[in-house]
């Protein structure tokens, strides 16, 4: 019998196109290996897949070279904008059996986007807006009405309204896993999206996500706080990007923007896309430090811990030294200790600000 043997780089989800790709060979009547070690499993065809654009996945895409050479198709995200699956293995039903994965489904039902975010490879991966890309069916088993989306921009779709009311008439629970874009947010789509299972990407618990990027879409969220109140208490995360091209007072006033409204901030440092390197401005110290030592992140504060973690790491090599009351503050609640390592080398740190 045939093989193909899938190599899954570095996905933290199941990989949409390799479950694609099983499925499209298992009709076919191969038997499809799978693999998260980089090894050489000897088969008819090879594919692999890399969500992420860093070292590690990097040097396991290099392995594979190494060993396949031109024999392997490696495509996804993190290696190959331009790359796409071919038609017929797109439109293919996603084998859920490949990683043994039945808590929730997963799929697209617009591609693309049309607005031209500098950070944000969606546009050169996807290309504009495509609002017919899929239906529910095309991606979501019988009997599961857990659905993790994972569209771009699904509320810039013309077809947002009608499918928000899908997800309803359904019963379905949805994850929007990629934030929703505040700027679609308006009376009608806040009194259908209400109405729905927006939840955590556990599944766990209702929550509405949004992104702020900028300090200018901190205004959008201003505008829209009494949608983003009405939505519930502790039902809205916004996650907040800072390692791309923000001051430090910029980062300030995007968290402060979350803790006057009462959202739950979630922070991720940017990951540069191929041609895309973070542009962190050479006056990205621009305020008093000392309020961002103040600040007090939610629940145990691991996430804003990685805020802080970047601002050390930046003073240091801009400044040589560590700052102390940020040292404090990234071990106030977790991992106490290790602040030890810092205060080891005095000669490392300084009480005083900028010198
Ligand atoms: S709106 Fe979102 S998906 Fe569209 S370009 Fe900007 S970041 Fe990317």
């Amino acid at each position: 019998m045939k093989r193909i043997v899938l190599y899954d780089i570095d996905s933290k989800i199941p990989n949409f196109a390799l479950m694609k790709i099983s499925s499209f060979y298992k009709n076919l009547g191969y038997t499809v290996i799978f693999s998260k070690k980089i090894k050489y499993i000897k088969a008819n065809k090879y594919f692999a897949s890399s969500v992420f654009y860093n070292e590690k996945s990097m040097s396991r895409i290099k392995a594979l070279n190494e060993i396949y050479g031109s024999d392997i198709n490696i495509g996804g995200s993190g290696v190959n904008l331009s790359k796409k699956l071919p038609k017929k293995i797109d439109k293919c039903f996603p084998d859920y059996e490949l990683y043994k994965h039945r808590s929730y489904a997963i799929g697209f039902l617009t591609r693309g986007c049309n607005k031209k975010c500098s950070f944000c490879l969606v546009p050169t991966k996807e290309g504009k807006l495509n609002s017919n890309y899929a239906s529910f069916d095309n991606f979501v088993p019988k009997k599961q009405n857990k659905v993790m989306l994972l569209d771009n921009n699904l509320l810039a779709s013309k077809k947002s309204f009608s499918i928000i009311e899908s997800i309803k008439k359904r019963n379905y629970s949805v994850n929007f896993s990629q934030s929703l874009d505040i700027s679609y947010l308006n009376e009608d789509i806040f009194n259908l999206l209400i109405k729905t299972k927006s939840m955590n990407s556990r599944f766990t618990r209702r929550m509405f996500y949004f992104s702020c990027n900028s300090v200018r879409q901190t205004k959008l969220f201003y505008k829209n706080e009494s949608y983003l109140r009405e939505f519930g208490r502790d039902a809205v995360t916004v996650i907040v990007m800072f390692g791309y091209n923000t001051t430090l007072s910029e980062d300030y006033e995007i968290l402060s923007m979350t803790k006057k409204l009462k959202l739950i901030p979630f922070v991720q440092r940017y990951i540069p896309v191929p041609n895309t390197p973070a542009k962190i401005p050479k006056n990205y110290f621009d305020m008093d430090l000392d309020k961002i030592a103040a600040i007090k992140f939610r629940t145990n504060g691991q996430n804003g811990e990685k805020f802080l973690r970047y601002v050390n790491q930046l003073y240091f090599k801009t400044y040589g030294k560590y700052y102390l009351p940020i040292l404090n503050a990234i071990y106030r609640y977790n991992n106490k200790k290790a602040i030890n390592k810092y205060l080891r080398k005095p000669h490392l740190i300084s009480k005083k600000q900028y010198c």
